[in-house]
This record gives structure tokens, sequence and C-alpha cells, in this order.
């Protein structure tokens, strides 16, 4: 495990990035400085009527646009470093995939499995009301979203919490991101970072430049994947990979991973956990003792659990070609280096999983403009594109059948438009990172370009304030 702080991990990736670029030095100390942190206790009364002292914090790490945001985590590995460290990332991945927020991050120290429900939303419940207190949370101010640890059933425990404390009931459900739908939630949120992890692979797995220099054919069709952690974020990435064509050959959990160079079936796979309570023992694939999952032969890696995954310890037996960062800092800086020099293509988390904030956005969007995306254009959409598909009809003197019709006159609705915006976010902020390594002649790898690309839009911004003219 590596000594070197989290926060100071993105900190040197920063400053190995801030070296390609022109701003004077005070600017680039603002822009990689943590603005606030507010760390704050409070008694918990447990189900048998202790009292537990419950530590937990929220950093906003750049007020250059407002409101922040960043997800809120529940783990025993929270600390301030740690809040500070995926802060900064979220600053970061925002400016990538142009999502007009600073950025924040917030956790609570507790280790969840140990609560009952009734717990965790008093735990919940007092951590909206101290991050009301002091301004933490607002639409307009600070807007968190789940994160490792938390999920639907937390943000609609925080949306509720703060519509009963604020007087701007108007705009009080922009206030989280991440609820359930029936709490003013987005269709498409929960599977959002995934499927943003699944863009950002295939398009990476597209240019065949690229997996030419790894020895690999273009395109997604059985490249063997493992992935490390089966949550939110992992479960997503796993089954999109899978329909999209790749092979799941490794698929790793706390309790340990299991192998199978022909393929593990995700499904058939999360039914035995649920039968089980543990993936292993998976009838036909080998179990493999944590943390040497991460080292099965693969063409890529998915770490989607937590941070400092990858590092000095166990980098040299790596083999996978392709790690795909869906996680935050699992990889840790001195292992990034080690492995951009032995060739291996490694797709940094502030790209890799921005989907998700990026569907925050528009979820935050529908919540301030209080109307589901498509709800106005559908039927239009589909009216018009029936009156063009009759024209081609009476031209080609052609008669389309009913099934036909449906298929090409097809009005978008919310989750439509929703996944359309995270794949082309996703797709075109891929191609601006390749252009900025391409601009440095292919000498820096995709983390540092896309450290480069923030910084160009951060500073830019607050060149823009007068801040630093
Ligand atoms: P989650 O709590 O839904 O799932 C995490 C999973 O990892 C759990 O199933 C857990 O058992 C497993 N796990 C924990 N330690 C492990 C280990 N040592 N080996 C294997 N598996 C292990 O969390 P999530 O929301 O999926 O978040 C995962 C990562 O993705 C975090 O780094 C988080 O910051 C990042 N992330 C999440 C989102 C989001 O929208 N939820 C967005 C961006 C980034």
């Amino acid at each position: 495990m590596s000594h070197t702080s989290f926060f100071k991990q993105v900190n040197l990736h920063f400053d190995r990035a801030a070296q390609l670029t022109q701003y004077e030095p005070g600017l680039l100390e603002q822009i990689k400085s943590c603005n606030s942190v507010y760390h704050f206790s409070f008694p918990l009364k447990r189900d048998d009527g202790s009292i537990e002292v419950i530590h937990a914090w929220r950093a906003e790490h750049s007020h250059h646009k407002l409101p922040v945001k960043g997800g809120i985590r529940y783990a025993m590995t929270v600390n301030e470093d740690e809040v500070m460290a995926l802060a900064a990332l979220m600053t970061y991945k925002c400016a990538i995939v142009d999502v007009p927020f600073g950025g924040a991050k917030g956790g609570v120290k507790i280790s969840k499995h140990k609560y009952s429900q009734a717990e965790l939303e008093r735990i919940t419940r007092r951590y909206t009301y101290e991050l009301v207190r002091k301004h933490f949370i607002g639409p307009g101010e600070d807007v968190p979203a789940p994160d490792y640890g938390t999920g639907p059933q937390e943000m609609a425990w925080i949306v509720d919490t703060y519509t009963a404390l604020t007087n701007n009931l108007l705009d009080a459900m922009g206030c989280v991101t991440g609820k359930p739908v029936t709490q003013g939630g987005i269709r498409g949120r929960t599977e959002a970072t995934g499927r943003g992890v699944f863009f950002g692979i295939r398009e990476a797995c597209s240019i065949t430049e690229d997996m030419q220099k790894l020895g690999l054919p273009t395109g997604l069709e059985g490249k063997t994947v493992v992935v490390q952690g089966l949550g939110n974020v992992g479960y997503h990435a796993a089954k999109f990979l899978q329909e999209g064509g790749a092979r799941l050959v490794g698929l790793l959990e706390y309790e340990g991973g299991i192998y199978n160079p022909d393929g593990l079936d995700l499904e058939a796979v999360m039914q035995h956990r649920r039968e089980t309570g543990k993936i292993l023992g998976f009838p036909g694939a080998k179990d493999v003792p944590n943390p040497k999952g991460l080292e099965l032969p693969c063409d890529i890696l998915v770490p989607a659990a937590l941070e400092n995954q990858i590092t000095e310890q166990n980098m040299a037996r790596i083999q996978a070609k392709i790690i795909a960062e869906a996680a935050n800092g699992p990889v840790t800086s001195a292992a990034n280096e080690y492995l951009r020099e032995k060739g291996v293509l490694i797709i940094p988390d502030i790209y890799l999983n921005a989907g998700g904030v990026t569907v925050s956005y528009f979820e935050w969007l529908k919540n301030l403009s209080h109307v589901r995306f498509g709800r106005m254009q559908k039927r239009f959409e589909e009216k018009a594109q029936r009156q063009i598909l009759s024209a081609i009809e009476k031209l080609t003197n052609r008669k389309l059948n009913e099934e036909e019709v449906e298929q090409l006159a097809h009005g978008p609705n919310e989750e439509d438009l929703v996944n359309s915006g995270l794949e082309d976010t996703m797709v075109n902020s891929y191609h601006e990172l390749r252009e900025i390594m391409r601009r440095h002649q292919d000498r820096i790898d995709l983390r540092t370009a896309a450290f480069v690309d923030a910084i160009h839009k951060v500073a830019r911004s607050y060149m823009e304030l007068g801040i630093f003219p």
C-alpha cells in the first residue's frame, strides 16, 4: 500500500499536467487547493438505546462554478484526506465533461452493514441537518449524490430532510441527485456511471491505432474483462460490457474472486450471490483469494470498488493491457508511472466515471425546470417522422408495415434522451483528450491529458471572473 496520501496523489497528477501549461503559479495553486472542509460529529442513538458518536465530512474543493457537486460515501475508509481528494477529482471531472459545477465530496465514517435501516435513516437525516445548518447543501450551493455505500434510498431521505428545513420549496428537489424517480429522480441515473464506463471503454477499443500498440484487435467483441466490485458502478459496467460483446472472465468482490477463462454469466453470478451470500463457489469457476484477482490474465481490468488497489505491491504482476478506472483513484501515482512505461493503457477515473455526474446534471436541470425530458416533444417528433415516412411511401410506392413504422417513427422519451446525452458526452470527451495527447506528440498519457484539459477549463473560468487577469 502506498504511503502517499490520496489528496497528495491527486496533486502529483495535477503537478505533472500543470508543467505543460503556462499559468502563473498562484492560479495553479488556487485551482489545486481545497476551498472548504467541514468536519463534524454527532450522536447516534442506536436501536438498543446506546449512544455512538458518528464522524462525518463535506469538502468543497472549488467554487469557480456553483453549485459544487459530489457524492456522499459511507465507508470506514472515510477521512478528511479522502474527501478532499475525491472533491478535487470532482472539480476536474466536471470540467472534463463540461458539466458546469465545482467539485465537492462528502463522507460518513461507518461500516454500513453494522446498522439497521432505521439507524441509517437517522444518520442520513442528521448528516443532512448538519449540512443545512452550515450551508453545505442547496440547489444553488452544494448538491450531493450517491457514492460508495449510498444509493437512491439515502438520497430520498436527504431531499425529504432538506425540504422540511428550507423555505426554498420551489427548487428544493434540486438539492441532491440520484434520487428515486418518484422523488424527483431521473430515469437512467442508477445505471449512468456504469453505462458511461462502458461508453468510454468502447470508444478506447474502437481506435485501431491504439489497439495495435497493445497488440489487440479493434472493438470490444471477445475482449476478456475482470471487474473488481459488483456494486452500482461495477455491476452496471460489467452488464453493459457483456451486452457489448466482451467476455467477463473474472469477477471480484469483498469476499474474494471467481475466474473462468471461458466466461462468466453476470446475472447467474448475481443470483448465486443472492442465494449463498457470496460469489465464491460459483459452478464452473475457480475461486481466487483477495487481492490476487487483480492479477488475473485479461485484456481489460475494471477496478470499480475503492482507491489504492493497484500499488507498488502488485503493479509488476498486473497482466491487463487496459486498466479502466471505474472507481476513483484505484491506481496509485507510482503504479501509474510504472504501468504507463510498460505500455498499459490506463483510462483515467476523472474521465471514465464521469457518467454519473453527467446524468446528475440532467437530473438537476429536470428538477429546476420542473418538467420531464421528452414530455413536450415526444409525440410531436413521432408525428413528424410518420409524415416523412408516409411521403417516402408515396414516392417509393412501398408500404411499410406497422412494426417498421413503430421502429422508425419513435419519439424519444426521458431515458432515450438521458442515454443519448450521456453517450455523446463520453464519446466527445474521449476524443478531446486524445486530441490533447496528439498535440503533445503522444508523449503524455490520457490521465495527464485529462488534467491538462481540466486545468485549462478551470483556469479560463477564474480568468473570466477577472480574479487572475
Ligand atoms: P457501491 O457501494 O455500490 O459498490 C462497491 C462494491 O465494491 C460493493 O459491492 C463492495 O462489496 C465492493 N468491494 C469493496 N471492497 C472490495 C474489494 N476489496 N474487492 C472487491 N470488491 C470490493 O459503490 P459504487 O457507487 O459502485 O462506487 C464504487 C466506486 O465508483 C467508488 O470509487 C466511487 O467513488 C466510484 N464512483 C461512483 C459513482 C456512482 O455514481 N455511484 C460515480 C462516480 C464514481
